[in-house]
């Protein structure tokens, strides 16, 4: 049976290197009619941070992520966060330290410090010596009678090669040789994330461990643990890196790109959008269509398909994509997205009447073509706010044409005998300008376009005045005439 993870340390929000990780494993579940486990791994208590755990959970929920087994929702391997199963570790630490396997280290952070620095002044890599390996108990003794508390280490065999078998890279082969005996333990005997990965992967009969490549280098110390305690290795499958748009290794300071999901979210970019984007970071679907829902990539998905190479954020991509969505989306939801943008930009009214409302409304529908997400609707809307608007000189170029007033002032005489100030109306009145004035085509269309909006192109022209309403659209066409 398929049994994957997602075992997020609870250090902050979801980062989108996190959420990919979760959705592929969630993919590959869901594709083998597998189980999907949330494990929250909090045993390096120094990074945790508070209701970090609530909002890994909610933005994966955001995302429509589901999930088999966690701690909210319970399972047959409970409990599913780290620090509630420190028997569980303790067990298996003594076991290893019983069998000669693991052993205790008494150099202090002093010590491992200046050792360090000798090693590195010699250009050697850095490695835990050893000294502390073979100590007689009497050696133990005089320690602890100085007051020293061990932190455990694992004794990594010397002079061997280890297998790690992974789904993407194939069998990657690593020499023990560089690896130094890793701590397993803290001085207060809590265990560091490579021992505990190792116990939960298998007492939860995890199947295939799948994660970014930032894990490849402990994936040689976990199956050592594997072996040493002659347990069956998972299939591991180490997907590539994602790269910054400027083709950098991507760190949490990065500002080229907005990192975390919830982000996404508070802009207003819809949840199936970045889905479809983050599956193609780093997989492939088979021929050249790249627009999946969630059902869809629940088919596709294939670890086959991952791929080793870095993927590259690509932000413009991801625009372009949340505006596929968009283009598709209720107006309603994308009105709901929205509004919290607008309000905070102080455009609209914290409570705003019914009226109001479905002229918002009525705002993005006229802008959802061209909207990516819906934050931007604050900027693209601006001429709609503003009580005068300033012509740019390639707008004054077109105003300043010899037949521009007389189209502007027809338009405006004929907008004046309307009744409602309705789009099919305000058409009509745009015809019988090109009737009376004799001009057509950009000749009486950008003029108008301009005059009241201030810009050469904008979603279609009658919907815009009709929401500009009446005076202003009569405010602006006066100014620019003069
Ligand atoms: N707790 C680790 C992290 O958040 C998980 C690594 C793994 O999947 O093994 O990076």
């Amino acid at each position: 049976e398929v049994r994957v993870r997602f075992a997020p340390s609870p250090t902050g929000h979801l980062h989108i290197g996190g959420a990919r990780s979760a959705l592929f494993n969630y993919l590959y579940a869901k594709s083998q009619g597998g189980k999907f486990v949330i494990r929250i791994e909090d045993t390096d208590q120094a990074r945790n941070v508070e209701d970090a755990t609530e909002k890994l959970m909610e933005s994966m929920k955001w995302l429509g992520i589901e999930w088999d087994e966690s701690m909210d929702i319970g399972g047959p391997h409970e409990p599913y966060r780290s620090m509630e199963r420190l028997d569980t570790y303790e067990k298996h630490l003594q076991q290893l330290l019983d069998e000669g396997k693991a052993y205790y280290d008494y150099m202090t952070e002093a010590d491992l410090e200046k050792e360090r620095e000798a090693q590195l002044a010699k250009g050697e890599a850095p490695k835990y010596s050893g000294r502390d390996r073979d100590l007689t108990p009497e050696q133990q003794k005089a320690y602890e009678d100085e007051g020293l508390k061990p932190v455990v280490r694992f004794k990594v065999p010397q002079g061997r090669h280890v297998v790690v078998e992974d789904a993407v890279r194939g069998n990657v082969t690593f020499e023990t040789d560089g690896i130094g005996d890793f701590v397993i333990a803290r001085r207060d005997r809590i265990p560091t994330y490579n021992f505990a990965v190792v116990i939960d992967d298998y007492l939860m009969e995890i199947s295939h461990v799948i994660r970014g490549e930032e894990h490849l280098s402990n994936a040689p110390r976990q199956a050592l643990l594997f072996e040493a305690f002659g347990w069956e290795k998972p299939t591991f499958a180490h997907a590539s890196l994602i790269l910054n748009p400027d083709r950098q290794k991507m760190s949490k300071r990065d500002e080229s790109i907005i990192q975390f999901v919830e982000q996404y979210k508070d802009l207003g970019y819809l949840p199936e959008a970045l889905v479809n984007f983050l599956a193609l970071l780093g997989w492939s679907p088979v021929g050249e269509e790249e627009l999946f829902d969630l059902k869809e990539l629940e088919k596709q998905f294939t670890l086959d398909r991952v791929s080793k190479a870095p993927a590259v954020f690509d932000k413009d991509k991801l625009a372009w994509m949340n505006n596929q969505y968009v283009k598709k989306a209720d107006v309603d939801r994308l009105t709901v997205l929205a509004l919290p943008h607008l309000q905070k930009a102080g455009r609209v009214a914290e409570n705003p009447s019914k009226e109001e409302y479905e002229w918002i409304t009525q705002l993005v529908a006229l802008y959802q073509e061209q909207m990516h997400y819906a934050a931007e609707l604050v900027e693209l809307t601006d001429l709609f706010f503003k009580e005068e608007i300033s012509y740019n000189e390639e707008a004054q170029a077109v105003l300043s044409g010899e037949t521009v007033p007389e189209v502007l002032k027809q338009f405006s005489k004929e907008l004046d005998e309307l009744d409602t100030f309705e789009p099919q109306e305000i058409k009509s009145a745009i015809k019988a300008t090109q009737k009376a004035t004799g001009q057509k085509g950009k000749n009486l269309f950008m003029p108008i376009r301009i005059a009241v909006t201030g810009q050469a192109h904008g979603p279609d022209l009658p919907n815009t005045i009709a929401l500009l309403g009446k005076e202003t659209v009569q405010k602006r066409l006066e100014q620019a005439v003069h």
